[in-house]
């Protein structure tokens, strides 16, 4: 076993300890992607710290304890088509997708973007797709979805992604203020959409 493989069990076991890893399935998915493979390469050492870390173009990686929340908040499921509004650095996309059958994640940053789209290659992400464009409009070429990730702050939920999603489905969205926003996870249903908190947490913001 690595060093790498090391450090990223040990984050796993306390990611579990602290109650934010909750199933099994996501669990083996937080085992078998490396996240060091996502970070630049001068950060490298750091990629098993629970920390947000610097991608470039003024964003970051999601600290892993953020990524574990929303993962589980997002209840994936096999059959499920997700849409990522935020690639980054492709971490978030590369764990819900050892546990979805697609991914959809658009980057609205052309560098990051490519960047996404080069370290999920480098995991052999092969169901994850990397869109350049801006996610306020969701992507509709592949909509409805079952289910949806927004990674970047946002004021209120872009409507277009309400209208993407399948009835009966979930967002998760961190919403709020600049600095600290809610992470929010809605349920979509006939009669419309309700949501519930679970907890502070401070995203890097949506761009218009
Ligand atoms: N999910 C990422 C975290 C990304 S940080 C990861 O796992 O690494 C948020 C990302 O959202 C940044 O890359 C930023 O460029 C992107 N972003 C901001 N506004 C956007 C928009 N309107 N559409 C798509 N992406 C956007």
């Amino acid at each position: 076993m690595d060093d790498f493989e090391l450090q990223r069990r040990r984050l796993v076991g306390h990611l579990v300890s602290v109650g934010c890893i909750k199933t099994k399935s996501v669990k083996e998915a937080f085992l078998n992607v490396p996240r060091h493979l996502f970070v630049p390469e001068g950060l490298m050492q750091h990629s098993y710290d629970d920390n947000a870390l610097p991608i470039g173009r003024g964003q970051t990686i999601s600290q892993p304890y953020t990524v574990a929340m929303m993962t589980e908040l997002l209840e994936p499921e096999p059959r499920d088509k997700v849409l990522e509004v935020g690639a980054g650095s492709g971490y978030q996309a590369a764990i819900v997708s050892k546990l979805v059958k697609r991914v959809f994640s658009v980057e609205i940053d052309g560098e990051l973007a490519s960047y996404a789209m080069a370290n999920l290659k480098k995991v052999s992400a092969e169901n994850v797709e990397v869109v350049h464009g801006d996610g306020v409009k969701g992507y509709e070429k592949a909509a409805p979805y079952d289910k949806i990730i927004v990674t970047c702050a946002c004021e209120e939920v872009p409507k277009a992604l309400f209208r993407q999603l399948k009835i009966g489905s979930l967002l998760v969205a961190p919403v709020g203020g600049p600095w600290v926003q809610e992470l929010m996870l809605y349920r979509k249903s006939k009669s419309g959409v309700t949501g519930e908190g679970h907890g502070s947490y401070a995203f890097v913001p949506l761009r218009h």
